[in-house]
């Protein structure tokens, strides 16, 4: 098989990358490096069956050669993080905008089977957790920056049903929760690797709010396992499925096991984040999936808990410091 991953330079990208050449499959990736990067791609960007080209999905002319020579494409570029939305609200909507355009009406034109990659940010407010698929999306005021990113992940959702219904484009929807793992940055806000890196420094943990909240965080090698045995079912076109874990932790719980895992001196603060982010931040107080749907459909069944999600994440901060 051969495979087209948008934003394969990306954290979930290259882990998957990674995986299908395992399985032997040709694996071509197109990252314009604005969050993914090279150094996530080391270990397989010299492997022959593995293509890059450094470029934006906004090449439509570049896109559409690579879509026509491959048998799956698999959509996950897309900006990454809530501080990357807040800090750069222009090129954060015209990139999941025009650029997901792109990819699904060619994907759509080539009639190519496409995996398109949204997130749990689509729930928005809601707090009937956990949330079904079909849940209401519950999104806050246009003045807000942060809920730009659901808004135009729903257009993109939105967009790949009404290619399958009226070109009968053979696309799934998968919505992530919060996924973790090594190669994961602290630079776009993600609370795992921003904590684990205060914490080796004996810096001050900055938990946002009283760390109340919670989240569900799954594994990206659970992740991209359960994307490629999904793929395989033909009933899951035209579909949309939740995919992570149902673990719930409150942020302060995941404060206090960082801490006691990396035996840190760090002191644990709570911060108002606001002073982090510019004005236009709300947070999500409860976010957790129902995933009986995807579990009916593969069985899925996350295989790592937070305490080994953080164990490794751990290591790989540990290791990239070191070389
Ligand atoms: N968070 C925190 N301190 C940080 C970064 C994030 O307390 O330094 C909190 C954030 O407010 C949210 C949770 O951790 O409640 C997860 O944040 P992240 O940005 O990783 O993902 P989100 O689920 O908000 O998209």
């Amino acid at each position: 098989m051969k495979y087209l991953i948008t934003g394969g330079c990306g954290f979930i990208g290259s882990h998957l990358a990674e995986k299908l050449l395992l399985s032997g499959s040709d694996v071509t990736v197109i990252d314009d490096l604005s969050t993914g990067s090279l150094d996530n791609i080391k270990e397989i960007m010299h492997h022959e069956k593995f293509h890059l080209f450094i470029d934006t999905i906004l090449n439509s002319v570049l896109l559409e050669e690579m879509i026509q020579k491959v048998d799956f494409v698999f959509h996950l570029a897309a900006v990454v993080g809530v501080k990357r939305v807040m800090d750069n609200p222009v090129d954060s909507i015209i990139i999941n905008v025009e650029g997901t355009y792109n990819v699904l009406r060619l994907c759509a034109k080539h009639n190519k089977k496409t995996l398109l990659a949204s997130t749990s940010e689509i729930y928005g407010k809601n707090t009937n957790v956990p949330f079904k698929e079909d849940a209401d999306i519950v999104i806050g005021t246009t003045k807000k920056k942060r809920w730009s990113y659901a808004c135009t992940k729903a257009i993109d959702e939105f967009l790949a049903f009404a290619f399958f219904e009226e070109k009968n484009f053979p696309v799934i929807v998968i919505r992530l929760f919060n996924t973790v793992g090594p190669r994961q940055s602290d630079k776009y806000g993600m609370v795992i690797p921003r904590f684990i890196k205060q914490a080796l420094n004996n810096q001050p943990i900055t938990v946002f709010g009283d760390g109340k909240q919670t989240r569900c965080f799954s594994h990206v090698k659970d992740i991209v396992d359960g994307m490629i045995n999904l793929i395989i079912k033909e009933d899951a076109y035209g579909q949309v499925f939740n995919m992570g874990s149902e673990e719930e932790v409150t942020i302060e719980e995941l404060a206090i096991a960082i801490k006691e895992m990396t035996k840190s001196a760090s002191e644990i603060i709570c911060i108002n984040p606001q002073e982090i982010y510019s004005k236009g931040f709300e947070d999500m107080s409860r976010r957790m999936p129902d995933i009986t749907k995807i579990r009916d459909m593969t069985n899925f069944s996350p295989q790592y808990n937070i305490k080994d999600i953080i164990r490794d994440c751990i290591e790989d901060v540990k290791k990239n410091r070191i070389s």
